[in-house]
């Protein structure tokens, strides 16, 4: 069913018998063309345009839990793409653009909202990296405006601007930056995906690869053998355990990420906002509520849900921006499993194993991704080839040491 006035009129009229699922539930077939596993937002989306783009529709998408139980529904949901350095800033900008375009695309409403994401910076040393950047985005034809004190102070007065040990001196401000709802990001790849004919499979675990001469050949599942003759790993936070299934061991570490929501209060940020003097992040949310995040927790670990130190840093960073909101109550904290690449960049790639491919490493920054890298994927899986797109998201660069260190803090995951 296509999404529109009609349907709302249909469905009013008709009541609940007018109302379709939004995806089937179907029950895993023998063999697949290709199967993905990992129902997140990579996932599915790299369903959706192997199906789109590639015309591969004998697909399935296996996911462990629910749609929407992994990373994809535990984000804090920003979308940008101001980034410096070559085979980042054009992947993330093809993100963006897809982004501008998917509602219509899906036909689903994601609440995509283009309100901007200002970077503040507190020193000539930290204004002098974000003009650089500034440059390097405009160069590629990317948005971005380098902002003084009294600019920022126009649009978000409420700040700590003459904070003793960081004061605020201006921000770079990317105003195609945004947020998405998160989970209908999800819901809408995987109808979009399940309406071309791919079947989406929940509660259906990979726990094994099988390789014949150097080729997949399957997948072991909680719920039987399913054979394949391409197989794509999007499993964000379990790639080394998925990976590790075929044999493969990544320069990837997984570590707890926090999220954060503050009772409803009335409109109050219109902007993403993020903090230059220490590691902090918020929008709001349509309801009310102030979304936030911080630094991942800074130890190795598979659990969905992290520790109170890290609780206590996010709010003090968030405070000494806005100390405004100090009284406010936290209504809910999560944590979802991230990861974090050795230098801060993504993973897509084939694999040394026939019919192998990887998708992974996208350390905080994975949710803006979602549209290019299941673009990318989709194209790499069909093609047998990585895209001019994701041709630097290699795996072998660990190897050659043709990293793409955007932050510039080398092999430490916790810097990225
Ligand atoms: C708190 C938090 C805040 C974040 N904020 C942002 C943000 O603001 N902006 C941004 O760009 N990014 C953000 N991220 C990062 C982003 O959410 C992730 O990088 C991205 O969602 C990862 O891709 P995914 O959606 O495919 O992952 P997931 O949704 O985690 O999908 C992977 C799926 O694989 C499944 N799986 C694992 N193992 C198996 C198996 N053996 N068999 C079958 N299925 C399996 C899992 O159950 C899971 O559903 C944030 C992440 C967190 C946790």
């Amino acid at each position: 069913m296509r999404y529109g006035w009609h349907s709302i009129v249909r469905q009013a009229l008709g009541g609940l018998s007018a109302v379709a699922p939004a995806w089937r539930n179907p029950e895993p077939k023998p063999a697949y063309d290709a199967v993905i596993v990992g129902g997140g937002g990579h996932g599915l989306a790299t369903a959706y345009y192997l199906a789109k783009e590639h015309g591969l529709a004998n697909v399935a998408v296996l996911e462990k839990g629910y749609l929407g139980s992994g990373n994809i529904g535990r984000n804090t949901t920003i979308v940008r793409s101001n980034y410096l350095l070559d085979g980042n800033v054009q992947f993330y900008e093809k993100s963006m653009q897809l982004w501008e375009g998917l509602e219509q695309d899906f036909n689903f409403n994601a609440m995509v909202s283009q309100r901007g994401v200002l970077n503040l910076y507190h020193s000539d040393a930290q204004r002098d990296a974000y003009a650089r950047r500034g440059t390097a985005m405009r160069l590629h034809g990317i948005d971005a405006e380098l902002l003084n004190r009294d600019q920022v102070h126009a649009l978000v007065p409420f700040l700590d601007f003459h904070n003793a040990r960081f004061p605020i001196h201006g921000g770079l401000l990317q105003r195609r930056g945004g947020t998405v709802r998160h989970d209908a990001v999800a819901w809408g790849y995987a109808r979009g995906a399940d309406s071309r004919g791919v079947d989406i499979i929940q509660n259906c675990e990979v726990t094994g690869i099988s390789i014949e001469q150097g080729r997949v050949t399957g997948v072991e599942t909680s719920r039987g053998r399913i054979a394949c003759g391409k197989l794509g790993l999007a499993t964000a936070g379990n790639s080394s355990r998925t990976a590790a299934m075929a044999g493969l061991k990544l320069p990837i570490e997984s570590h707890v990420l926090q999220a954060f929501v503050s009772e409803a209060i009335k409109p109050y940020i219109d902007q993403v906002v993020t903090y230059g003097a220490g590691h902090f992040y918020v929008s709001q949310s349509d309801k009310g509520g102030l979304v936030f995040g911080g630094d991942i927790d800074g130890y190795n670990s598979y659990a969905q849900r992290g520790n109170l130190p890290i609780v206590e840093h996010v709010v003090e960073a968030g405070v000494a921006m806005m100390p405004g909101v100090s009284r406010l109550r936290l209504l809910r904290s999560w944590g979802g499993i991230m990861d974090m690449s050795m230098d801060g960049s993504p993973i897509i790639d084939k694999t040394a194993v026939e019919g192998l491919y990887l998708n992974c490493g996208w350390c905080y920054g994975g949710f803006k991704a979602t549209p290019a890298s299941g673009w990318c994927f989709a194209h790499t899986i069909a093609r047998d080839e990585p895209h001019a797109l994701n041709a630097k998201f290699r795996l072998d660069r660990f190897r050659s040491g043709r990293v793409i260190d955007e932050r510039g803090g080398g092999a430490r995951p916790n810097v990225h």
